[in-house]
């Protein structure tokens, strides 16, 4: 096959959603179309119960063993499709935001029962900044749920999306009839019973045909027909190019757990999705095309066992292809490293592959060379950018709790900040070092891992700090900025790149500070 028709045949996406709308079920049954696994159950959950660091440190030596699920691979009709898993725990969400920037497009899952959900907004907010192309699947219409209009509304106005309903359901909970299809014209009757693979589906090209009333009753096809003269008026028409720009969100009814609904959405995916996107560059927009390989790493992940240290680092193949033993450069290093066993993934594996294509997730074996964000080439210096880091939502001081071990500390610090567990920040002041986390769950893990792997101990100490801001100033030269360094050097410090950072205590204080210098802009994340 040729480069540009492997190419073509690729789409690498992210399923996002709020905890329990149904992404680990949903992942499992795309599986299970693509012939990838042969039974439900197959696919590890990632979820953290209540927060227990105990649940975490299980997951995380699970994934050690099969960290394949990281990413999800199988074949559909000829379409290479690559799943990449994102946390749902809040704690996690950097690590999510993170593996956004590798994927091309996203499909968000929502609980007809729920409607949306924190998470989702978060995660739905970064999409939209980046023009994300995303499809949104409602899922659980076996369930009671909201209207289906009152849902639409509220997916447009609390994620600011423009939807277009490319299916739209018959009833709904006990009773749920099935799916009206408006991409295939066609219905699909709901039948309950989650063994079957592929489920039937009846041609209608004419709602008005008493053919629907015989299928679903007088009552629920005339509400059909209505609704669907509704949905021609509200919404447009779908904008094949609208919604790879990312102005336009298709959106399907389904139930995951039934296997209902999603060979419609599958099937319109693998159409309309994009293929490996061109990625911006500091110094120039790389195509996929290009003959040069070049690509990104936007996670690690460490092996838990202590007797296996080395940790698998995820490049995004942005162009060309990367080849097994070929050396590339490391642009941050200035270096050139050569990989003897780059691993690809399948639906519950990974293996050693001679080459991968734009689109394709390696993963290559690590021993502390990597951080999140370095670029990989064959030998042009360019940097991708598009990782920033958020302001945490939790600070804490890191004390030194065994003396003897301050080496083994700062480098197990070093490396586990270059995974992206957390921040650390460096206060100007005095040289203590903080930590700040997404979530409160992460000081936990980093003890136990700085412990286990790296035999250091350490104490946290609070500190109050509500927002860390990267500072910029309009003339560093300025009377202004010179007189906030030296007015609010109790709350500067340095991120890990050497940036300044505002550590403000409340949110009011902030607000006056920004009040008192205006020539200073305060950023919430590291990327401005
Ligand atoms: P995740 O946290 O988003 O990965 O959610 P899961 O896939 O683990 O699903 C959460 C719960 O919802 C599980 O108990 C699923 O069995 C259930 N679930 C998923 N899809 C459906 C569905 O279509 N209908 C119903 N009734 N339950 C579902």
């Amino acid at each position: 096959m040729s480069f540009q028709k492997e190419i073509n045949r690729r789409r690498t996406f992210g399923i996002i959603s709020h905890p329990d709308a149904g992404k680990t079920t949903l992942t499992e049954k795309l599986l299970l179309f693509g012939g990838a696994i042969q039974e439900a159950g197959a696919v590890k959950s990632n979820k953290i119960k209540k927060g227990a660091t105990s649940d975490f440190m299980e997951i995380e030596r699970q994934r050690g063993i099969s960290v394949a699920t990281s990413v999800l691979a199988f074949e559909y009709n000829g379409t290479k499709i690559n799943i990449l898993d994102t946390p749902g725990h809040k704690d996690f969400a950097e690590d999510t935001f993170r593996t956004l920037t590798a994927v091309d497009s996203v499909i968000v899952v929502i609980d007809v029962a729920k409607g949306v959900e924190e998470q989702t907004e978060k995660l739905v907010e970064v999409c939209r900044m980046r023009n994300i192309p995303m499809i949104v699947f409602i899922n659980k219409l076996d369930r009671e749920g909201k209207d289906a209009f009152d849902l639409l509304d509220e997916v447009e106005q609390k994620l600011n999306l423009k939807v277009v309903p490319l299916s739209f359901p018959i009833g709904m909970g006990y009773e749920f009839k099935g799916i009206y299809n408006l991409w295939e014209k066609n219905i699909n009757l709901f039948s309950g019973d989650s063994r079957r693979n592929i489920e039937e589906t009846i041609e209608i090209s004419d709602l008005s045909s008493p053919d629907l009333d015989k299928l679903v009753g007088e009552k629920s096809a005339n509400t059909l027909r209505d609704e669907i003269e509704l949905v021609d008026g509200i919404y447009p028409d779908f904008d094949k190019e609208e919604y790879l720009n990312g102005n336009q969100q298709p959106v399907f009814f389904g139930s995951a757990l039934n296997n209902f609904g999603v060979r419609e959405l599958l099937d319109c995916f693998v159409e309309i999705a994009p293929k490996p996107r061109p990625k911006q560059s500091e110094e120039r927009l790389i195509n996929p095309d290009e003959k040069n390989f070049t690509g990104f790493v936007f996670k690690i992940h460490a092996n838990m066992d202590p007797n296996h240290r080395d940790r698998l680092a995820f490049i995004k193949i942005v162009s060309g292809t990367f080849e097994r033993n070929k050396p590339y450069l490391h642009v941050r290093h200035g270096k050139k490293l050569k990989f003897s066993s780059p691993n690809a993934f399948f639906a519950e594996k990974k293996e050693i592959v001679d080459i991968s294509y734009p689109g394709d997730i390696v993963g290559l074996h690590d021993t502390g060379n990597f951080k999140i964000g370095d670029t990989l080439t064959e030998g042009e210096t360019i940097n991708y950018k598009g990782i920033p880091s958020f302001s945490p939502e939790h600070f804490r001081y890191i004390n030194n709790a065994d003396p003897l071990k301050s080496k083994q500390l700062y480098k197990g610090i070093d490396q586990l900040m270059d995974e992206g567990v957390a921040q650390l920040f460096t206060l100007e002041l005095n040289g203590r070092k903080v930590i700040g986390t997404v979530g409160a769950l992460q000081y936990e893990v980093i003890q136990y891992r700085l412990e286990h792997e790296y035999g250091a101990k350490c104490s946290y100490e609070n500190l109050n700090v509500h927002k860390a801001c990267w500072v910029e100033a309009e003339d560093d030269k300025s009377e202004e900025y010179k007189e906030f360094l030296r007015v609010k050097q109790r709350y500067l410090a340095k991120d890990k790149q050497g940036q300044l950072v505002f550590l403000a205590d409340s949110a009011f204080s902030l607000q006056m500070t920004q009040q008192t210098y205006p020539s200073i802009k305060f950023h919430f994340t590291s990327e401005f």
